[in-house]
């Protein structure tokens, strides 16, 4: 393998979904990458580290800003949080 996919998910393999992060957003890029798989291993270990470390009940998914190495968490509090935001091809 050479180049990786930069829209699939490195946790979990699942292609990942454009999300529009809202007009508030710092991020100048129209989309974000997030991972939106409930499976994914990277947001279901979020729940338990968020609970022991912040004791607050929410996780984060994984998310790449498009065309950089610009990766890390995007927190949610419940798996359908964000999913207004999914932009479909
Ligand atoms: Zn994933």
């Amino acid at each position: 393998m050479t180049d990786r996919d930069e829209s699939v998910c490195p946790h979990c393999g699942e292609k990942m979904k454009k999300w529009d992060p809202g007009a508030e957003s710092t991020w100048e890029c129209k989309f974000v990458w997030v991972c939106f798989n409930d499976d994914c291993p990277y947001f279901v270990r979020g729940w338990d580290h968020m609970m022991s470390s912040q004791q607050i009940r929410a996780s984060y998914r994984h998310r790449r800003i498009p065309g950089t190495s610009d990766t890390g968490p995007l927190a949610v509090w419940s798996p359908y949080a964000l999913r207004d935001g999914i932009i479909e091809d």
